[in-house]
């Protein structure tokens, strides 16, 4: 039985494998599976199997030389040449005994065969539609690969798509993929669409309700799972704490929000393949009240602390720039275009923006933009700095600004002051102390000129 973790790591570019393709002969290049992680799951031995696809694609005429790739042979055929060979191979199973190897072969030939059909129709339809709509995808062709690009799978029925033979088609909006011959079967709603519906995750950590209450199948396509053969193990989903089949679950690895969000945990856990569509059309959305979800990691996590400062500067030369016409016209805020959010306020944040905290890239990024606003407002514009304050209580010509370090912004009058002075005054600030004083001569001359009267 093999376990999520014991999945093989492919490369960058390949998708995860889905672990759930019937047995093919080693020679074949169906198989996407390296010799020695999945022969336990082939029929017969190899070189038996191997030994049989040879024989056939003899008798079937599709190539003499079994190192070479008996698909291409197909590829080449004919429509008739197709359905002729569909034919032989059919009288071909009814002369064998069952359950032998090359009966085995025989069928896994034929279904070959009749896939090539299927593609060879499915090409003529394809040629009057172009973009199909199923379940709220947006199903585009894709177009055959110049080179031998990287492995595919079909989200469908898991098998690999080869882009030189099959018909498939992507997702515009949620990277689905899948098989021309797959797409009336699609079950699983574009993710875009629960995306625009509710954009919100789940935020229990795996809440996992087990097996038996759902029923042994499959969360998404119903079918039975069970420990007993490697096709059908159940794979847990750390985000949905569901059970799914290894065809809806490839073990693919993400972030999780819940475990970030509670734990700052920030390892990568198998997820199914829906949740992992979902994940990744969520991860920039800025959909995380940090504070309101969890107050106590503003505490805890210094670099969190370090962004809700520059942010909140950020928010307060946000002002200045918004009425400058020099920073208008150089753009400034647009610098803030890939996370526009920040421009907005300072206290929601996306799954990225967490990822990026923790690994310093947003100190990063942040710090540089506070820096290039700063100076414009202090340094090099004219009418920034004439918005600028000077700190009442010393009187000092020194213009300072309320995202400055070392001063105080008043919530009453908004005026600046510097820290130790307003500390040292008894944190009052002598603007509101002087307009407090003269409200309340107002109001006794108010009351003595009526007296008067
Ligand atoms: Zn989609
Ligand atoms: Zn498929
Ligand atoms: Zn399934
Ligand atoms: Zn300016
Ligand atoms: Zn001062
Ligand atoms: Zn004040």
């Amino acid at each position: 039985m093999k376990g999520r973790g014991e999945e093989e790591e492919e490369e960058e570019e390949e998708e995860e494998c889905p672990g759930v393709l019937p047995p093919t002969p080693r020679n074949s290049t169906l198989s996407p599976y390296t010799d020695d992680t999945y022969s336990d799951l082939s029929p017969g031995t190899d070189s038996e199997a191997a030994a049989e696809e040879a024989a056939i694609n003899h008798e079937l005429g599709l190539s003499e030389d079994h190192f070479s790739k008996p698909e291409e042979s197909i590829l080449n055929m004919t429509k008739e040449n197709v359905e002729n060979n569909i034919e032989k191979c059919k009288a071909l199973i009814l002369q064998c005994e069952e359950s032998t190897s090359r009966r085995r072969a025989l069928v896994h030939k034929l279904i070959q065969l009749r896939l090539r059909l299927q593609e060879m129709h499915d090409t003529a339809e394809i040629a009057s539609t172009g973009v199909l709509v199923k379940m709220g995808h947006h199903l585009q062709p894709q177009k055959p690969p110049l080179t031998r690009a990287s492995k595919q799978y079909c989200d469908k029925c898991a098998h690999i798509i080869w882009g030189v033979i099959h018909i498939s088609y992507v997702c515009s909006l949620c990277d689905y993929r899948c098989h021309g011959r797959c797409v009336e079967d699609t079950i699983r709603r574009c993710a875009s669409t629960r995306v625009t519906e509710d954009p919100m995750y789940i935020l229990r950590i795996c809440p996992e309700v087990g097996l038996a209450s759902q029923n042994y199948k499959c969360a998404e396509c119903k079918r039975i799972i069970t420990n007993k053969s490697a096709w059908s193990e159940p794979r847990r989903c750390d985000y949905t704490g569901l059970y799914y089949c290894p065809a809806c679950h490839w073990g693919s690895r993400v972030v999780l929000p819940a475990r970030v969000l509670h734990n700052w945990d920030f390892e990568e856990r198998g997820v199914s393949r829906q949740a992992k569509q979902f994940l990744a059309l969520m991860r920039n959305k800025p959909v995380l009240d940090l504070e309101k979800l969890n107050l106590h990691l503003f505490k805890f996590v210094e670099e969190l602390i370090t962004v809700k400062k520059l942010r909140e500067d950020i928010l307060l030369m946000k002002r200045y720039l918004g009425t400058c016409r020099a920073a208008q016209e150089t753009r400034m805020l647009r610098q803030l275009e890939e996370r526009q959010h920040f421009v907005e306020n300072s206290h929601m944040y996306s799954l990225q923006d967490l990822v990026d905290a923790e690994s310093g890239v947003l100190v990063t990024y942040l710090q540089k933009v506070h820096q290039t606003f700063s100076e414009h407002i202090k340094t090099s514009c004219l009418v920034c700095q004439g918005k600028g304050y000077i700190c009442e209580i010393c009187d000092v010509s020194d213009i300072i600004f309320p995202f400055d370090g070392g001063v105080v912004v008043c919530d009453g009058c908004s005026t600046v002051l510097h820290h130790l002075c307003y500390t040292n005054r008894g944190s009052k600030c002598p603007r509101c102390v002087r307009q407090e004083a003269r409200r309340r001569q107002e109001t006794t001359g108010d009351r003595v000129g009526v007296g008067r009267r």
